[in-house]
């Protein structure tokens, strides 16, 4: 569904993905797990469109996304630092990507609704960004790239922002929520404990390469080096 061609990105002689080649298979929950700096945000906007890639291939359904911008493709991408916008309230945040779609009014205030609902902020509707916990706000983010029913959601550190207790809740949503909508899903984390509660394959990220790609349970149980051993923590 999602195949990663061969892709580098250099900045300047740093080249922060080297080579990576990776297919994501029609609604999966696909997590890039790696630490600060390993390349997981510059892959991601690769995919989405934001960033060029030095070299390689991203193609989509199919189609080769060369020179087609993030708008024209069929992916949303939802930011390591979102921003909501603050003189919205939180329905109008959410319904901000389809009205300038032009999507009629009465189906725009359905829509947005039902994904409200979704994300159990069903009462909130009324209320700005600064009237919500950060948790409320990242939920807000997550509605409004989900409201126009991309094929494809890219999400980096969606959950980043929130406390242990609500980050696992969010979780569980997150996957319900997938699950439900039929979206396949790539997850940026740094959190292995994260990746393994949601993601049907991991991909563990290091300087730039994907060192390993298997199932979660697979990951930690056969770690193919020393490197994903240590970072999922199977051994000590
Ligand atoms: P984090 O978990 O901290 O968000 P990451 O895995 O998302 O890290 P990237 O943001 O992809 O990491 O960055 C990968 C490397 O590329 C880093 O060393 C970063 O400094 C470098 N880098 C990213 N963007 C640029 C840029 N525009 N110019 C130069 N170097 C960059
Ligand atoms: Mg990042």
């Amino acid at each position: 569904f999602l195949k990663i061609e061969n892709v580098t990105k250099k900045f300047g002689d740093f080249t922060a993905v080297d080579n990576i080649s990776l297919d994501i298979y029609k609604n999966e929950l696909f997590c890039l797990l790696g630490g600060s700096g390993s390349g997981k945000s510059t892959l991601l906007r690769i995919m989405a469109g934001f960033e060029s890639a030095t070299s390689g291939r991203i193609i989509i359904d199919g189609m080769d996304m060369a020179g087609i911008q993030p708008w024209n493709r069929p992916v949303n991408m939802m930011f390591q630092s979102y921003a909501l916008f603050p003189h919205l309230n939180v329905a109008d945040n959410v319904a901000f990507g389809l009205r300038r779609e032009g999507v009629a009014r009465s189906e725009v205030n359905k829509r947005v609704e039902k994904m409200l609902d979704m994300v159990q902020l069903g009462a909130l509707g009324k209320r700005k960004p600064n009237q919500l916990s950060g948790g409320q706000r990242q939920r807000v983010a997550l509605a409004r790239s989900l409201i126009k029913r991309p094929k494809l959601l890219l999400l980096d550190e969606p959950l980043g922002a929130l406390d242990k207790k609500l980050r696992e809740e969010t979780q569980f949503e997150l996957i319900n929520i997938q699950e439900e909508l039929g979206v396949t899903f790539v997850v940026v984390t740094h959190d292995q404990e994260e990746a393994m509660t949601l993601a049907t394959r991991i991909g563990v990220m290091n300087n730039g390469v994907i060192v390993q790609t298997a199932e979660p349970h697979v990951v930690y149980e056969y770690p193919n080096s020393r490197f994903v051993a240590e970072f999922v923590g199977s051994v000590n």
